[in-house]
């Protein structure tokens, strides 16, 4: 299997914005493994700015742009110098590719992404991607991860992007607010009432939320992709998701033809 594999910022880092390293030693440690047993990973990272603001000893994210952009800058060395560390111990090459949504907007730009993720997908490298945040502004930007995992899982051709992030999954109500709340296991196609479940909320120190997880969920499911959302916070979950089992929530993608996955 082709598998993106998206880390939202609550995922990598603890609320101070430093590395939870026990976690992303044990998610590189089972990407690994994955590869290892024949699967193809992507690897579309967040936590760049994050990553800053805890480099750069700030006590809390900047609002501004050109702040956040600058912490991006000094996050994204740190983040891939984790990836690098983490995964050379097992044998395994990371890349580095930075995207803006103006990249695969545009056919020639495009087709170069497509080329060199398919190349380093033959050579068994592993690709990291986040968002090129120094040129994103607003016009280019896509603006946040869970598009980007999308996009990224659409382009390369994926069977499955997992989004890992602070929640099981989509839920019947928000379960921080109602207990009652319940998880949906299967989602065949985004109905109102379905788009309808997302409040936008989301942590402090990433951006997206329930609304960008279902955007996303939107593009897999019509270029055939299948999504799940599952919490971060049991990185072997991967491993019970490469072997089929149903874990958080699956939005299936639209299968034309017949052709059985
Ligand atoms: N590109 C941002 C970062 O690496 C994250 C955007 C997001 O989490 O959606 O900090």
């Amino acid at each position: 299997m082709r598998i993106v594999v998206k880390l939202g910022t609550s995922t990598l880092t603890h609320a101070t914005g430093k590395l939870n390293i026990r976690r992303v030693e044990l998610l590189c440690k089972v990407m690994s493994d994955l590869k290892n047993a024949g699967h193809q990973l992507v690897l579309v990272s967040s936590g760049a700015i994050a990553m800053g603001v805890g480099k750069m000893n700030l006590t809390e994210k900047p609002s501004d742009i050109p702040s956040k952009q600058a912490l991006a800058a000094v996050g994204q060395c740190e983040l891939m110098y984790i990836y690098d560390k983490l995964f050379s111990e097992y044998h395994h090459t990371v890349a580095q590719i930075l995207l803006t949504g103006a990249d695969v907007e545009d056919p020639r730009r495009r087709e170069n992404f497509h080329n060199t993720i398919f190349r380093l997908l033959e050579m068994g490298a592993l690709p990291v991607i986040n968002e090129n945040d120094t040129v994103a502004t607003s016009e280019i930007a896509v603006g946040d991860n869970d598009t980007l995992g999308a996009i990224a899982a659409v382009n390369a051709q994926a069977d499955l992007l997992v989004l890992m992030s602070d929640i099981e999954g989509l839920y019947t109500a928000d379960p921080r607010k109602d207990p009652a709340a319940q998880l949906i296991t299967e989602v065949r196609e985004l109905t109102p009432d379905i788009l309808a479940l997302a409040d936008g909320a989301g942590s402090e120190l990433g951006t997206g939320g329930m609304v960008t997880k279902l955007r996303a969920a939107g593009i897999c499911m019509a270029a055939g992709c299948d999504m799940i959302i599952t919490n971060g916070q049991r990185p072997g979950d991967l491993y019970r998701i490469a072997e089929g089992e149903a874990v958080g929530t699956r939005f299936f993608g639209k299968k034309t033809g017949g052709t059985a996955q």
